[in-house]
């Protein structure tokens, strides 16, 4: 326990704010370096590798203290945030030479993982987003803010199924979460936000989400009332938002004027996709090491400016169902597509645009440096150009964006007539304020530089008004400057001179004027400081007031790079426009490719493949063939390229015609999970019941290898049922793709009459098989398994062992069965036990041998013999 009454003056203020931020640390500014205390500072020193020491603070022990410069805090913070801590920004609230007695200090901001705005903590191209959860009366409210760019999304929905909350939480994956209390209840939801989102999640207290608090503040912050906001009837959705506001409020106290409008949605609006969908099909990481290169994203994302990147990738996460959105989003980039010339120039404008978005964040809050400032107008200066290269276009969306930009040549304007070329790092270097933009500055700058000019020039004046030759002007330490007269000459001096000091054979006077003068020359330093600091005040906040205009103009501007790089990706990756199907139902793809698979492939060919989906005759598509045959790249790709086709893609394919589907779920193989806690085949069965649950009549299931995690026949069984429930309309009905290994399963197509078999083609010669990667009608009635062993390199011993046993087996298998499970070694493992099988002609010699009664040359010659009889 510290003694607070025994601390000293400024420990007892640093106590007082740390007891306000209990949960954070509290990062104290104390001249140029941010200080730590106590339990703050073992942990930060211990967390950032940073020197304890100690620092008297009126008790018998040094306070525990480590700091950092406060020039270099960014680096320090970021490393605290990314291990999931906040900080709280303690700053000296007026210049310590001024202050009388202790300086004021304030906590100006909290930083938290939700509400950060450095580019140096944001990666460029993602968006950095907290959500506010609030559940009540039957009602979620989610609202989601990035603070750098000022978006704000805000839904409600009916609580009921929580997969829909974990959908939407997917779709944003912020970074932070905070939350009211009966969220304390959700156990599927904490465990989804805490192991799957893994973000930084917190409860907020209950006030902070009371009706009336929240409607105030809802209505101070957008200066509009519910019923205008479309609010009236939301109370869950105000809710979520006024929490989240207030939360802001509290932690950023300044820079909220940056959130000016809300995108209202209703979940109706996107594609329904589960965070394991987004996760297998990869769509902005790889699941293997999270990472973006080999996604989706990869591939596709050809845009130039950081604000373009991440509307793409919000794009990506969530695929429309509206099909007239759809087609408008295509023409736009079908118009880029044909349009090269229009397509390279409007690229090569969009090449030099900074991230208008955050750098205005940036200005907003007050946090912008001259060169940030210098930036935003190098970026927005290109705007002009990028307008009149989109005014001709034709189709709506770039009509739209045309309207949307708004050259903004006043603030062009203003900012180089004010801020100066290579402006400095930072204010206090001064000089950052453009010579001929303040009367008063220039005139001070000036004074500066032509001290001894205009001291030289009044003594000449001095002179000749007086008549004194010998006059001079002279400057100390003591007096200032002053005007130097001789004792011969004291009859001529003016009854203006003051006499200051009186020498041997000199008199010192000053003058009114010559006072003045001294006051400009020696004040004239922190004079330009201070005016050129509110300048560049005064510019940022006339930029800031334009936050309305500024933030349709980025807006248009990242629909403009979404569309030129979509456009740029069908022509470099020879895409074709997919015709979109209002009613859902068909999805016939010819010539199909796999995006990413083939950009891997590099060189080499990726075989195009046909896809036909439909909810009659071919609702579900059973593919057979050996691993490694190429069943999942050839579902994966279906999903893709409808995926692609729902956000206003072109498609990698010959053609394709697609009606829309509400939802694509996925399922693959339990081989490929990760371990996560729960067994394998927990996992399968418990995602098979999300997706069974979900999935509708007009969804697209992806099922890899369904039943993989358990027996075989307990395998089969499960997979066996899971088709005729899909199959049946009544239960469900879905358009499926069905990879498996289980050929068994493809008895189902003479069963019913919407599954269609096909299998990945393999050419046998003797042992080597090759993979055609052709996906042909039919079954397979062969698993290649050991063919495919011997290409991964298994022993050569094991494959002829292995060919053995599989002869033993198939031998002791009925005729008639051997065709339905022909070769698979899996579905016979369960009828006989290999003791049971038939001794080969080796075994039976082995039996007959007595090892000693054999000589050593006889021991040979029997194992040569047996070896030739293992070959035959
Ligand atoms: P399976 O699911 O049958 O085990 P995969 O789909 O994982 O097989 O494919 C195995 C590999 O084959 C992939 O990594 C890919 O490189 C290659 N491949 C798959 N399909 C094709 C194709 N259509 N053209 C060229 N290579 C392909």
């Amino acid at each position: 326990m510290i003694d607070q009454s025994a601390l000293s003056p400024m420990m007892q203020q640093y106590m007082e704010l740390k007891r306000q931020h209990q949960n954070h640390i509290l990062f104290f500014r104390l001249g140029d370096f941010y200080e730590m205390f106590f339990e703050d500072a073992k942990l930060a020193s211990r967390e950032l590798e940073l020197t304890l020491t100690g620092r008297d603070c009126g008790m018998a022990e040094r306070a525990p203290m480590c700091g950092v410069p406060h020039h270099s805090c960014e680096g320090y913070i970021a490393r605290l945030i990314k291990k999931g801590y906040k900080v709280a920004i303690c700053e000296q609230m007026e210049d310590p030479r001024e202050a009388k007695g202790m300086v004021k200090r304030e906590v100006v901001r909290v930083i938290t993982p939700g509400t950060l705005i450095e580019a140096g903590m944001l990666d460029e191209g993602i968006h950095n987003f907290i959500a506010s959860l609030y559940l009540d009366h039957g009602f979620y409210g989610l609202a989601v803010a990035d603070i750098s760019t000022g978006d704000i999304h805000l839904t409600q929905f009916e609580e009921g199924d929580d997969s829909w909350v974990e959908n939407e939480l997917s779709r944003f994956s912020p970074s932070e979460i905070i939350f009211n209390s009966i969220f304390l209840g959700k156990n599927e939801v904490a465990t989804f936000i805490k192991e799957r989102l893994r973000c930084c999640a917190d409860l907020l207290e209950d006030e902070m989400y009371e009706p009336k608090a929240v409607g105030r503040i809802i209505r101070a912050q957008f200066q509009k009332s519910l019923e205008e906001l479309g609010l009236a009837d939301k109370s869950a959705a105000c809710a979520a938002l006024g929490g989240l506001i207030g939360y802001l409020k509290n932690t950023q106290k300044t820079g909220l004027d940056r959130m000016i409008s809300i995108d209202l949605y209703s979940d109706t609006r996107f594609m329904q996709l589960d965070l394991t969908a987004r996760r297998n099909l990869e769509l902005t990481a790889t699941m293997r090491s999270g990472e973006k290169r080999g996604s989706l994203l990869w591939v596709i994302d050809k845009t130039r400016t950081a604000m373009g990147k991440r509307m793409l990738r919000m794009y990506l996460e969530q695929p429309l169902v509206n099909a007239a959105i759809i087609e408008k989003r295509l023409n736009a980039v079908e118009e880029l597509f044909s349009g090269s010339v229009l397509r390279c120039e409007i690229i090569d404008c969009l090449s030099g645009i900074y991230d208008i978005e955050r750098l205005m964040t940036r200005i907003v809050y007050g946090s912008a440096a001259p060169r940030e400032l210098k930036s935003f107008e190098q970026a927005i200066s290109r705007l002009p150009q990028l307008k009149e290269k989109v005014s001709g276009t034709k189709s709506q969306f770039l009509q739209e964006i045309y309207n949307q930009i708004d050259e903004m040549k006043d603030l062009c304007d203003l900012i180089a007539r004010a801020i100066a070329d290579n402006p400095p790092i930072t204010l206090k270097d001064g000089g950052v304020i453009n010579l001929g933009y303040n009367e008063e500055l220039d005139h001070l700058r000036g004074l500066l530089s032509n001290t001894k000019d205009i001291l030289a020039a009044l003594e000449a004046d001095e002179r000749e008004k007086s008549g004194i030759k010998t006059l001079k002007i002279s400057y100390n330490k003591v007096f200032g400057y002053y005007i130097e007269v001789t004792k011969s000459y004291m009859d001529q001096v003016p009854d203006r001179y003051i006499r200051k000091q009186t020498l041997a054979n000199c008199e010192r006077y000053v003058t009114q004027e010559l006072k003045e003068l001294e006051d400009q020359i020696l004040g004239a330093n922190d004079k330009i400081m201070s005016i050129e600091t509110k300048l560049f005040d005064d510019v940022r906040s006339r930029i800031a007031q334009n936050v309305a205009r500024i933030q349709i103009t980025a807006a248009a501007v990242a629909r403009l790079d979404v569309f030129s790089s979509l456009a740029e990706l069908a022509v470099l990756n020879n895409y074709c426009r997919p015709d979109i199907l209002a009613k859902p139902g068909e999805i016939t793809i010819k010539d199909g490719r796999h995006p990413v698979a083939e950009a891997i492939l590099g060189g080499a060919p990726f075989v195009a493949n046909d896809t036909k989906l439909n909810n009659t005759d071919q609702q579900i598509a059973i593919i057979t063939g050996p691993n490694m045959a190429g069943k999942s790249t050839y579902i994966r790709q279906t999903a893709l390229i409808v995926l692609l086709a729902q956000i206003g893609s072109f498609v990698p394919a010959r053609a394709a015609r697609i009606g829309i589907v509400d939802g694509i779920f996925t399922r693959v193989g339990a081989s490929d999970d990760i371990a996560s806690g729960q067994s394998t085949f927990m996992v399968e069965m418990s995602e098979l019941a999300q997706i069974l649950k979900n999935a509708t009549r007009d969804s697209l299931l992806i099922l890899d290898e369904v039943g993989r995690g358990t027996s075989t026949f307990d395998g089969m069984s499960i997979a066996r049922a899971v088709i005729e429930y899909i199959a049946d309309s009544k239960k469900l009905g879905a358009k499926t793709m069905f990879a498996t290994h289980y050929h068994e399963l493809t008895e189902l197509e003479e069963a019913m009459s919407c599954v269609k078999n096909y299998n990945t083609a393999v050419k046998k010669r003797g042992d080597e098989i090759t993979f055609l990667r052709k996906i042909v009608p039919g079954g397979i009635d062969d698993s290649y398994g050991i063919e495919v062993s011997k290409l991964a390199g298994i022993p050569d011993w094991i494959i002829r062992r292995a060919h053995e046993i599989l002869v033993q087996l198939e031998a002791a298998q009925p005729v008639s069965q051997r065709r339905a499970s022909a070769r698979t070694l899996e579905s016979l493992t369960g009828q006989l036990s290999l003791a049971g099988a038939a001794p080969s002609p080796v075994e039976q010699e082995l039996k007959q041998l007595d090892p000693n009664t054999l000589t050593p040359i006889e021991a040979l010659t029997k194992l040569f013999e047996l070896k030739g009889m293992a070959g035959r």
